[in-house]
């Protein structure tokens, strides 16, 4: 008899492996054609190996390949979309979920997930409601706008603003504003989706009042500015204020839109990286229709948020697309729960993670720094050089470009020269859960400012499982 087939009769059955899954407390409640599925296909997998000559009869022990089988279904089963340790220090990172919803947000969605609501329900007249109404009265309060309007991003606000109020004529932009950002949205690209033309003015670091005076025709149908977000033009440089445009678009009966991308709804000014305008002061300045995101530095759920004047949000909340972007209920019930929080600043800054990451002081990440590193030197002992080095975070998700962040970060250099820094990381992406660091001057580095205190641990055995056990 050859090895082959000899080796064929050493693999388990199908149902002998599904009937010892059933006895694994974390897959006993998958849905068996699930993991039948999963087996099938890992069986598959061992039987090409026999048939490539791959291997040998201690491999198909029946101990050691049924344990290599579970723990490949197991790995196979999770999910495919799941939690991720974040350990770069950028707050805001785009590939990893932007903001962590505060604890009351996360508690509302959940409500709004498990249970009926009045989302298009009015419960003083017993009639059909608007899912709006939910969070305009909030949205008012909050940045003193007339009206206010929410869809699935911000990128949609921006095409349902541009297709109500410009679809077929003139939009005039300066040329340092037509930002692209990552995730390929670009302003030019997003303008001719919507109808509307692109009319430049001004040159890329400096553009003057004149400009867009100069450019008004009987065609101009708004004038747009945009946020540079994720990059800074800096020297010789001039852009017009929203109050500035208003001199000329107000007596032209033309509105003055502003992209704000992030937006943020608290003052940053006593903090480190420097001023930056809030919503409350765009539409005290008279901006017509103001356009940001709810999970950028605002620190809620994924949305787009429009507020302005009510003249040009109502004709908004008309528009037919708006139907297509709409904005789904947990987002709602998370974005209510959030907005309320700002109406204490100081509240806003405890409780909102993507506020308190931000604004963490500096000694209380050094001490949090040594509380993990403590925990590794514990959990790793000879296996690793850990130390602390003062670095950078980064704010993210295109908001705060060039500004860093002060923290201290803890490096972890394994002892044996064989570990490269490039296979620890690609190890700790297999973990689970997932731990996302970055390679910094010739370590491996872990930044404790997006690191939640019932993290640190847990990051502790995450790299001490890739170490090994450390009787080893
Ligand atoms: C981020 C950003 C957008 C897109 O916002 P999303 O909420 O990601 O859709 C649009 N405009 C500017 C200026 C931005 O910074």
């Amino acid at each position: 008899m050859s090895d082959t087939s000899k080796f064929y009769r050493l693999l388990p059955s199908v149902d002998g492996v599904l009937d010892r899954l059933a006895e694994e407390p974390d897959l006993a409640a998958r849905p068996r054609p699930f993991l039948k599925d999963l087996v099938t296909e890992t069986l598959d997998e061992v039987r090409k190996l026999i048939r490539e000559g791959r291997v040998t009869e201690e491999d198909l022990d029946a101990a050691v390949l049924l344990s290599n089988i579970i723990d490949t279904v197991r790995r196979r089963s999770r999910p495919h979309f799941r939690r991720v340790v974040n350990a770069t220090g950028v707050v805001l990172h785009t590939n990893l979920g932007r903001s962590l919803l505060a604890d009351g947000a996360v508690q509302a969605v959940s409500e709004a997930c498990a249970r009926y609501s009045n989302l298009e329900f009015d419960l003083e007249t017993g009639k059909r409601g608007s899912r709006y109404s939910h969070v305009e009265d909030i949205l008012k309060r909050v940045t003193g706008a007339e009206a206010g309007l929410v869809v699935n991003n911000n990128a949609a606000a921006v095409l349902l603003v541009l297709d109500t109020l410009c679809k077929g004529g003139e939009v005039i932009v300066s040329r340092g504003e037509l930002v692209e950002i990552g995730g390929s949205f670009r302003i030019p690209e997003v303008m001719e989706k919507s109808g509307a033309f692109l009319r430049e003015v001004g040159a890329t670091n400096r553009t003057h009042l004149h400009d867009y005076e100069n450019a008004i025709t009987e065609e101009t149908t708004a004038l747009l500015k945009v946020h540079a977000s994720n990059y800074r033009i800096i020297g010789f440089t001039k852009e017009v204020s929203i109050p500035e445009l208003r001199t000329i678009a107000q007596p032209r009966g033309l509105p003055v839109i502003e992209d704000l991308g992030s937006g943020t709804l608290f003052d940053f000014a006593p903090f480190a990286f420097g001023y930056e305008p809030t919503v409350q002061e765009k539409v005290a300045q008279g901006a017509d229709v103001i356009t940001f995101s709810g999970d950028k530095v605002l620190g809620g759920p994924q949305a787009g948020i429009i507020v302005g004047r009510a003249e040009f949000v109502e004709r908004i909340k008309k528009n037919p697309l708006n139907r297509a972007l709409r904005i789904d209920k947990m987002t709602l019930a998370a974005l209510e729960a959030t907005l309320q929080l700002y109406m204490d600043p100081e509240l806003a800054r405890k409780k909102i993670p993507t506020l308190a990451m931000m604004t963490a002081a500096s000694e209380d990440l050094r001490k949090k720094a040594d509380r993990l590193a403590r925990r590794l030197r514990r959990t790793l002992g000879d296996r690793a050089t850990i130390s602390l080095m003062q670095g950078a975070s980064r704010v993210g998700g295109g908001s705060f470009p060039e500004r860093d962040l002060e923290t201290t970060l803890v490096r972890v250099v394994p002892a044996s020269e064989r570990t490269s820094l490039k296979a620890l990381r690609d190890r700790l992406l297999q973990g689970d859960p997932p731990l996302v660091g970055r390679i910094e001057d010739d370590a491996f580095c872990l930044d404790p400012r997006t690191l939640a205190e019932d993290e640190l641990s847990l990051t502790a055995e995450l790299l001490g499982s890739v170490f090994g056990d450390p009787e080893q």
